[in-house]
Order: structure tokens, then sequence, then C-alpha cells
């Protein structure tokens, strides 16, 4: 009989927990009260995402501490932000919610989005954050607050001027811990907490789980139930990742490649220092292309401006650095762009969480010079995710992508009768007897030259091609980036901390290769031997001196096969392990192709930096409104502290010569 009951028990609770997780569970089976119900209905809200299905209703029935692993895109500000509006009491006068973020643009988007979920509760919701009047906003917590979502700098502010009481605070959110803890509000945070009654719940999310993030879950939180969308440290499902891997020089060139075969790309490209992301910018803009820089040396009116425009799609590309792109939430982006990869893997999972938002899909694309394959490993093995090797597309496809594109919004192009009417006369009289053929080849062309110009003679950049295949004749490379070579690439060096200078010469004739597999993937001798003959057709008298190491191995072989070796080892599999393979510096006078600047490639040591010099030392309007006096949201990294790498520009319109892409190309919808 006991058995019986035990019996009917676990399964009324299995199917109980099932139709909780059911994907056809709506908002008002979770819970939540009419009036908010009645919202999302407003706002076109059907159903609930994942994370809301896991979180709304555990916080509703108790009051637990959370930890939310997720990025955003996933619906999480709802996740929290339902139960949350639905649980404060709106006769409260002191706030009883407070949610801290790391920037000013997300802690507006927040605080819109708890005013759309509350629009039927007697709830107001106050948003206090740097670079804005501090006097108005204690006017407005002066009336009366249920809830504060701030930034941590300017909530601390508000702390020691006593201009704000955080002693009814039932509950805490942390948004984007791992952002803030990135920013350096490290400090700020353990403030804010500790100014919070000790009987507080404390919600936190975080898309990554890094130790500083354990720590204040550990510090502030008692057995909080964990609600998580995918592993720790993963990213995104419908994020495609690829990686291009080029010459140092055709960095530039590759990523007009990946825009111009993406002719409706609505896209980010995370660029690392302020430098780098106004020169991209500004190349971009020189050529036609629709871009714009979005970095802290622009003042916060400026950053308000481009983020405006971008989100109407005005714009069709950001040229951002990480930090600057903090809180830029904006669905639909459908690519981002690492012109170079973040110094911090963290990063990447940020940047790349940019695209793939609310269940839509999404590519990631990396650049990378040859010696940087390894770090593509380290990102793989990291944060879980596996990257495809791309092929960057031929000229002759990117020239057909965009003549379709031509093709296609002439067709779209609305005639307006009536105001065209009247030109008719000088029109048919201008073309004289041309015949039809005739005037559509001219339209074309006048269009569709300069992409032939640009491409009839281009190579291919995929950088196991000879340096003979230079092709690229209008824009060599991105010279600037050499600056970022000489920056310690912490995190990832921290994968290779075992691996031995790579400066050792090698056997005259021969090119020595470092392998990314080592004896802890199972390799030996014989394996690597194997590996190197089966995927290139070569015999073993072409191999050299082999030596293999815990995590990675070194070879050598001909010269003459460095490039058939190069193109076919890489990316071969080694017992379920991908393969990457650079050939090493060799001081010894073998090839070292990464460096070697024959026919006067990159890497010449003459050669300086001229980004940044030319083109946008215009107008612009900093320093005044900037927010560096008060919050440092988003504009004083640790990274980007140092100030000796500025450009400035205004965000202004630019549609400069060159490329001469006009706005066809892209039209906001
Ligand atoms: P978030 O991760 O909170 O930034 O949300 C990403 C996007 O998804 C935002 O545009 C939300 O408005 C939208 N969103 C969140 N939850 C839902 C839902 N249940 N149904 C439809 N859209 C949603």
């Amino acid at each position: 009989m006991f058995f019986n009951i035990r019996f009917f028990l676990i399964l009324y609770l299995s199917v109980s927990l099932h139709s909780i997780l059911s994907k056809n569970m709506t908002f008002k089976e979770l819970g939540l009260k009419s009036e908010v119900l009645k919202s999302l209905t407003e706002m076109g809200f059907e159903a609930p995402t994942p994370i809301q299905l896991e979180a709304i209703p555990n916080l509703l029935a108790s009051d637990s501490d959370l930890v939310g692993l997720a990025q955003t895109g996933t619906g999480k500000t709802a996740a929290f932000g339902l139960p949350l509006v639905n649980k404060v009491d709106g006769k409260s006068r002191t706030p009883q919610g407070l949610v801290v973020c790391p920037t000013r643009e997300l802690c507006l988007q927040i605080t819109k989005d708890l005013e759309n979920y509350s629009k039927y509760l007697d709830l107001s919701v106050v948003a206090v954050y740097g670079g804005a009047d501090i006097r108005r906003q204690i006017t407005q917590i002066n009336k009366g607050v249920s809830i504060v979502v701030a930034t941590p700098g300017r909530l601390v502010d508000l702390i020691k001027r006593k201009s704000i009481s955080l002693a009814d605070v039932k509950y805490v959110v942390l948004d984007e811990a791992d952002e803030m803890l990135n920013m350096g509000f490290k400090e700020d945070l353990d403030m804010i907490l500790e100014s919070t009654p000790e009987h507080r719940n404390v919600w936190l999310f975080s898309a990554t789980m890094p130790k500083e993030v354990e720590r204040i879950a550990k510090t502030y939180m008692s057995n909080p139930f964990e609600v998580s969308i995918g592993h720790k440290n993963q990213s995104n499902e419908n994020i495609e990742h690829i990686y291009y891997s080029v010459k140092e020089r055709d960095r530039y060139a590759a990523l007009k490649r990946v825009i111009d075969f993406n002719p409706d790309i609505y896209g980010l490209i995370f660029c690392r220092t302020r430098m780098e992301t106004a020169s991209v910018a500004d190349k971009l803009g020189k050529e036609g292309y629709s871009a714009e820089p979005l970095h802290g040396d622009l003042s916060q009116v400026q950053r308000d401006r481009v983020m405006d425009r971008f989100r109407k799609k005005e714009i069709q590309i950001l040229v951002a650095t990480d930090v600057a792109a903090r809180g830029l939430d904006i669905d639909n982006i459908t690519h981002v762009l690492n012109y170079n990869l973040p110094d911090d893997i963290e990063n990447y999972t940020h940047r790349s969480g940019r695209t793939a938002r609310a269940g839509k899909k999404g590519q990631s694309i990396v650049l990378i010079n040859t010696r940087e394959n390894y770090k593509i490993r380290t990102i793989e093995k990291q944060i879980r995710v596996t990257f495809t090797a791309g092929v960057l597309p031929k000229p002759e496809d990117i020239c057909a992508i965009q003549l379709t594109k031509l093709i296609d919004s002439v067709i779209e192009t609305e005639v307006k009768e009536a105001d065209i009417e009247k030109f008719m006369p000088q029109i048919m009289a201008g073309f004289g007897e041309m015949t039809k053929e005739e005037i559509v080849k001219k339209f074309v062309s006048a269009e569709f030259n300069r992409f032939i110009d640009y491409y009839s003679n281009a190579g291919d950049l995929n950088s196991s091609g000879r340096d003979s295949d230079r092709g690229e004749r209008g824009e060599r490379g991105d010279r600037s980036d050499r600056g970022g070579r000489d920056r310690r690439d912490r995190s990832y060096d921290e994968g290779r901390q075992d691996r031995p200078r790579r400066d050792r010469g090698s056997e005259e004739g021969k090119t020595r290769f470092f392998v990314s597999v080592g004896q802890r993937d199972g390799l030996n001798p014989g394996g690597l031997l194997r590996l190197i003959c089966d995927s290139t057709g070569l015999k073993s008298g072409n191999i050299g001196k082999i030596d293999i190491m815990p995590a990675f191995s070194f070879f050598e072989a001909d010269q003459a096969e460095t490039d058939n070796i190069l193109r076919k080892v890489n990316g071969s599999e080694y017992e379920g392990t991908t393969v990457n393979i650079e050939i090493t510096k060799n001081k010894g006078g073998g090839s070292d192709r990464g460096s070697r600047s024959g026919g006067g490639g990159f890497g010449g040591g003459n050669r300086r930096s001229s980004g940044g010099s030319g083109g946008f030392r215009g107008s612009n309007d900093r320093g005044g409104d900037r927010d560096r006096g008060g919050d440092r949201e988003g504009f004083r990294p640790r990274s980007e502290r140092s100030g000796s790498d500025r450009s400035e520009r205004g965000s202004g319109e630019r549609r400069s010569g060159g490329f001469g892409r006009s706005s066809s190309s892209f039209r906001g919808k």
C-alpha cells in the first residue's frame, strides 16, 4: 500500500514537473498577477522563454536567492523583472526592489522593461546612472519609488550622500554580474550589498561564472537555486562560430570580403583598442560602407546618437570596443565580426552573444593570422564551442552576390510616377537612340564597376596561399594592427604556459611546425607521422625531427611542402581533437611565413602605424558631458585607461568617395 502511494506521488510530481517545464506553459500558469498578464499580452509576449519558465514560478513561490546563468537575448530581464514587479509593494515609498547593472544603456533598457511589465500596477521605477544630473535623480527618489535600477558608481554616490535608503530593500538583482566585475565595480558591489538588509534576497544573473562572481554568490547568498540556459561558460547554440585565417596584412581586406559577401549584414565589428576601432570605421566609412565607430573617446551625446541610428538601422555596421558595446542589446544582429580577438576570452562570449538573440540565428566571425590558431583552440576548450574553419569567398562569388543585390534593389525601387513624369522628355532625349540593353548595361555598370575594378585582380586571401597570392589592389591590410601585436594576451598565454620558446632554428631546408595537440591528447611520434602523411600524401622521408610535448608538439618537414602541409594538416582530426598547426619562428633562415616581408608584405619593421592619424581629427564634442566624473560606466575600463591611443572623430554622416558604396546596398526595414 505504502509502495503504491509513493509510486503515485512520484508519478504526480513527474507529471507536474514536466508540465512546468513544458514549452506549452503559459504566463498565466506561472502564477503572475492579472495586471502583469495584461501588459504581457499588450507587449506580444505569448509564451515564456526557457529561463522564464524556470525562474518565474520559483521566484514567485518562495523568497529565495537565485543564480541565473544566461546571456542577454534569452529573456532574462523578464525572468527577474516579472517576479520583481509582481512581488514589490507599490505602497512603500522607499525602494523594495533594487536592480544593479553595468551600463547606463542597460539601466535605461531595464527601467523601460519594468515600466512596461508594471503598466497596470501602482508602481514607480526610477533609473539612476552616471553622466546625468544627480539632483534630478534625487528628486525622483524623494517622490517615492518602488524599484530602483542603478549603475554601481552612481548608486554608491547616492548611498554616500545619504540620498537613498536601502533599508527596505527585499530583492536585489545583480544583472550581468561578470560584466560589472570586469569593469572594476567589485568594491562598489560589496558596498551596495552591505548597505542592504541582511534578509533580502539576491538574484544574480551572469553570462559566465568566473571566480569573482562565485565569491559574490558565496558571500551574499544562501542556498541559491540555479537556473541555467546552456552550460556554465557556454555560449548560445544558435551562434555559428567561424574563423578565417589570413595573413596579418590582409586582415582588413578579409573583413571587407565578409561584409561584401553579406550585403544585408547588420553587424557589430569588434576591435581591441579605440585606435583600431576608429581606424577600421574610418576606412570603411571612406570607402562608402555604412559604418560608424563606437568607442570611449566619443562623448555620451555622440554615443547615444550612434547607437540610436544603429538601432533604427540607419547604420549597417557598428565598429566598437568591447567596453563601448556593453549594454548594447539589440535584436536581429546578423553578424558579430571579431576583427581582432579580445585579450580576455570571456569577452568573446560577450561579443558573440550580441547575435542570435531571442531565438534567432547568427554568425560570430573571427579573423586571425596564421600565428593565432591556438587562440581558436583555447576558446573552443574554454567556452565549449566548435569553430568552423571558413574559406573566404572568391571575388567572383562576391560580385555575383552584389549583382543580385543590385538588381533586386533596382526592381524594388519605387517609381514616383507623378514626380518623374515631367522629367521623362529630358530622360528620353538624353538616352537618344540607345537600346534598352545598352541603357541597362550603363546603369548597372555605374553602380557595379567598382566591384569589378576592386575584385578583378583580387586573389585568394586564405592564409594557406603563397605570398604571391596578394591580390587586393585597393586596401592592403591594416597596418595599424601592429601596435596590438606586442600586447601580452594573458588569457590565451595561460593556456600555453608550458610552451617553450618557439624561435628554435630548424634543420637547413626544413620548416618547423607547431602542432596544437600533444601527449595529453594521446599523441605519440608515430601518430603524428601518420597524421601528416595521411593528410598530405607525403612519405616519412619528407618529415624530419618530431618533438612531442605534453600539450603540443613540433615537427620539421621539407620546406617545399610547407604550403601543402599547412593547408592539409590544419583542421584535421586526431582522435576527435581538431589539429591546428603553425609555422614556428625560425631564426635559422628557414620559412617564417608570418613575419617574412618578402615582396613588400607586412612586417618590414620600418612600417609605422598610420592608423588614427588621418581623417578623423575633426569636430567632436568630447569632454563636456562625458560620464567620467561620475560613474565609470563603459569608458574607463582597465584595459583602455592608458589613453595613449586616442583617436577622435565626430559621429556625423560621412559618405566620402573611394569605393563609393551607396546606401542602396542596405535599407533599414
Ligand atoms: P533579454 O534577454 O531580456 O534582453 O530579452 C531579449 C528580447 O526578447 C527582448 O527584446 C525581449 O523583449 C524579448 N522577450 C523576452 N521574453 C519574451 C517572451 N516571452 N516572448 C517574446 N519576446 C520576449
